[in-house]
């Protein structure tokens, strides 16, 4: 299996939207009263994962529309919290062409859960066979502020169910092709619904933790992401993802600086 870590630009943000931080500051995710020298740019990061089952590609970066009208794109709130850059080249429908693969190639897309940075690009690959978003996430995919439902508007998603399988920090876990290689681990916290991935060969594995936290600094640390709807399953998901970092290869977070684009032979 080849795994292909990808990056569709970079998103401005609040260093404590990263990683949570304690202090008089109410939400200093949002960025808004800080110091513009508590901003970072980090990737935005997807993957394409080539398995002789099926072709997957795990969540879907910007949408080109960040290119020429991000603020109608993202919408007035979020657009208020973080900017994001995409370079020509680099959005989904780019990356994959320049592996030779158009949308309706793609088997699976999943997404990790429903935060704009990973479903932005969603109608670039909307003609994949099947795109996949957990019960759980589906929930709470069309209430409140925080998610953007006009990013997948007549979009044909599917639910999935984790099954009780005893894998992971909850014990739940979706087994994509049933055979072990590639299994959605339920990592809630950040979001009701968010899974890691976790790839399996008779050679290597490797984890890919989404945004259950945002760098190694956050398993080792055990520091939750600045924003959670249930910190201490966020706390739960990263001791797990901090257990399994001593089992497997390979260990990636979706908006890691230091993880730089290239393709990994399992
Ligand atoms: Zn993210």
């Amino acid at each position: 299996m080849n795994v292909h870590l990808m990056q569709t630009g970079k998103v401005q943000i609040d260093r404590a939207l990263a990683l949570k931080e304690k202090g008089w500051h109410p939400a200093p995710y949002t960025g808004l009263l800080r110091s513009s020298k508590k901003k970072c740019w980090v990737p935005v990061s997807t993957y394409l994962i080539e398995h002789q089952k099926g072709l997957v590609l795990l969540d879907t970066g910007w949408h080109e529309d960040i290119r020429t009208n991000q603020r109608k794109h993202l919408g007035t709130l979020a657009h208020a919290m973080f900017k994001g850059v995409l370079p020509v080249g680099e959005s989904i429908r780019e990356l994959l062409h320049a592996r030779g693969y158009s949308e309706e190639d793609l088997d699976y897309v999943l997404l990790s859960h429903l935060d704009a940075d990973h479903v932005s690009g969603l109608k670039h690959v909307q003609g994949a066979s099947s795109i996949l978003v957990s019960r759980e996430e589906w929930a709470v995919a069309n209430r409140g502020m925080r998610y953007n439902k006009t990013m997948w508007k007549g979009v044909p998603l599917v639910t999935f169910d984790f099954e009780e399988s005893g894998l992971g920090p909850i014990g739940k876990s979706y087994d994509l092709f049933g055979d072990g290689s590639v299994t959605l681990i339920h990592t809630p916290g950040h979001s009701r619904g968010m899974f890691s991935v976790l790839l399996k060969t008779s050679r290597a594995s490797m984890l890919l933790v989404n945004d259950t936290g945002y760098s190694a600094q956050s398993w080792e640390e055990l520091v939750v992401p600045g924003i959670t709807v249930n910190e201490k399953q966020a706390k739960q998901s990263l001791h797990w993802v901090q257990q399994q970092a001593k089992q497997v290869d390979y260990v990636f977070a979706n908006h890691d600086p230091s993880v730089k684009p290239m393709t990994i032979t399992l």
